[in-house]
Formats: structure tokens, sequence, C-alpha cells
């Protein structure tokens, strides 16, 4: 069995489970309509992408 060399230190543990930590997708604001929008996500009220319409909005 492998047996560790030696002690982990708790900042190197924590470090190392902090990259695994659940933490909330960062919203960002589209260019076109300015509504809060995932980042590398199409704008779910306009459509656009990069300055670009990649969606069809039905615009009500
Ligand atoms: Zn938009």
């Amino acid at each position: 069995m492998g047996v560790p060399k030696r002690k982990v230190s708790k900042m190197r543990l924590r470090t190392r489970k902090a990259a695994n930590r659940w933490h909330a997708p960062s919203l960002g604001k589209c260019s076109q309509c300015a509504a809060p929008v995932y980042s590398h996500t199409a704008c779910p009220s306009c459509g656009t992408y990069r300055g670009r319409s990649v969606l069809d909005v039905q615009l009500a």
C-alpha cells in the first residue's frame, strides 16, 4: 500500500481543495442590450454573442 512520505500542510491541502470548490458562474453584461448574461454564453434576451446574432429570439 502507498504510504505518504510527508504530511501535507493545511495550506497545501486547502489550496488543492479550493481548485475544485464550487463557485457561482460569473455574470457579465450584454454588449448589445446590457442585460445580465453568463460569460461564454449567448445573450438570452437579444440572442447575440460577441456582437454577432447567433440565436433566433422572439421579440414580444
Ligand atoms: Zn443582449
